[in-house]
């Protein structure tokens, strides 16, 4: 089955990221890495609005 980037998808963009289990024609939806980052910085940036280094949330702990 063929994996596309609904965000490429959306921007005509060329979509399919890989290509799993050839036997199988169906088609699913992930993120290309390009989005994931952009959909990644567009989360962080609703959720610390204001603090202005994303560095300092990057990860709670450990
Ligand atoms: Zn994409």
């Amino acid at each position: 089955m063929k994996v596309v980037c609904v965000w490429c998808q959306q921007e005509g963009k060329p979509a399919i990221l890989r290509e799993e289990d050839p036997q199988d024609h169906g088609v699913t939806q992930g993120i290309c890495e390009h989005h994931a980052v952009v959909l990644l910085a567009r989360l962080r940036r609703s959720f610390v609005s204001g603090t202005g280094n994303p560095r300092t949330v990057a990860h709670d702990g450990r």
